[in-house]
């Protein structure tokens, strides 16, 4: 590949033509040709790689505004499959950096993973787009990513990052983090066996050098750009997975700052006695899921107090009796008892937003919801 691009900078006015055919581009029909041809004219991808791409499929986890920059390009490029997995909704707030989604979604107050699904789906009727409306957690993490070619990290904290390092190291399955906060972004791609996982960089001695890009985004915000640029660079590695380039990728601990322009990639070694892609000891696994978390960046707290479903229709008519300006859609049922207002899942979660206090929730929870 060094070669060929050695030889094309050296013959500026050499141009490679594309002459799609579906005899010579094995199974790509001719408008798929068409579609990608920028991507098969590409000499780190070509008619090979686009190829794989389409047989492959990615897991995204997370679809905020790494994500939606990421399931974007990827959706575009071609990939034959993709699951987005979220557990949130679409609000005004999320606009400014969540690039699939609109004002229409948040009238309707859809679901992220629906929003996305409805979007990606107009953009590349190719792709089998499934959006996933569920919290992730260590019972269903397996079931929810296994099968897929690599995962992505769309999530913004570490518990949930820690837990798609167990899950995609016992898969053996790559899976690429990256995270933004501020002006500032970092990505680093985990291929089991092979190089460094969550696990050796966050529970060695780096440990503390990386866990700041946490619990701040409330406070220090976002830029746009920050997670837009992060999230291309995950894209792209995720691209090199699924075109069956593993050779091309960067193998480094990527971060950047678009506010003061300072780049920078280090090598991360793996920890011989790491718990997780050493030892083998998926603790984050077996843990419980949390029963209430505080979500980033909004005064809100999840609680997810039941394991069964919830009868939305039911809740929705209980409700209504006593007037709590009730809204409902096929996912979910909003409702406001001031000053809070409660968004509830079939899945039996629910967000309680005007407060950071759980225990506020749990009992806005209970009486509201049931126990
Ligand atoms: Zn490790």
């Amino acid at each position: 590949m060094h070669e060929r691009l050695a030889q094309l900078r050296c013959l500026p006015g050499r141009k490679r033509r594309y002459h799609g055919t579906r005899a010579r581009y094995g199974q790509m029909k001719p408008e798929q040709h068409e579609k990608y041809s920028r991507q098969i004219l590409f000499s780190g991808i070509g008619e090979a790689g686009q190829e794989k791409l389409l047989q492959a499929s990615a897991a995204l986890v997370g679809c905020g505004a790494l994500g939606t920059v990421a399931a974007n390009l990827l959706v575009r490029s071609g990939v034959g499959r993709l699951r987005i997995i979220d557990r949130d909704f679409v609000e005004v707030s999320n606009l400014q950096r969540q690039t699939l989604f609109d004002e229409a979604d948040t009238r309707e107050a859809l679901p992220k993973a629906a929003a996305a699904e409805r979007r990606l789906r107009a953009i590349n009727s190719d792709v089998r787009v499934e959006g996933v409306v569920a919290d992730v957690t260590p019972k269903n993490v397996i079931d929810l990513l296994s099968g897929f070619t690599v995962i992505l990290d769309g999530t913004d904290n570490f518990q949930t990052r820690l837990l798609l390092n167990d899950a995609a190291v016992s898969l053996h399955v790559p899976w690429i983090y990256a995270a933004a906060v501020g002006s500032y972004g970092v990505t680093m791609t985990v291929r089991p066996t092979e190089t460094a996982c969550l696990a050796c960089l966050l529970e060695g001695e780096e440990k503390s050098a990386f866990m700041g890009a946490e619990a701040t985004c409330d406070t220090a915000g976002i830029v746009n750009s920050a997670a837009g640029v992060v999230a291309s660079i995950e894209a792209a590695e995720a691209m090199k997975l699924l075109a069956g380039r593993p050779e091309a990728l960067h193998r480094r601990l990527i971060s950047c700052d678009v506010w003061s322009g300072k780049f920078q990639s280090v090598r991360v070694a793996r920890n011989p006695n790491c718990r997780a892609c050493a030892r083998h000891e998926f603790v984050f696994l077996g843990g419980e899921a949390q029963p209430h978390i505080t979500l980033c960046g909004r005064d809100s707290v999840q609680i997810h107090e039941r394991s069964r479903r919830l009868d939305l229709g039911e809740l929705g008519r209980h409700l209504a009796s006593a007037t709590h300006e009730v809204r409902s859609n096929d996912f979910l049922l909003r409702f406001r008892v001031s000053p809070y207002e409660i968004t509830v899942f079939a899945d039996g979660r629910a967000i309680v937003k005007g407060t950071t206090d759980p225990a506020i929730a749990r009992s806005l929870y209970a009486r509201y919801i049931g126990a």
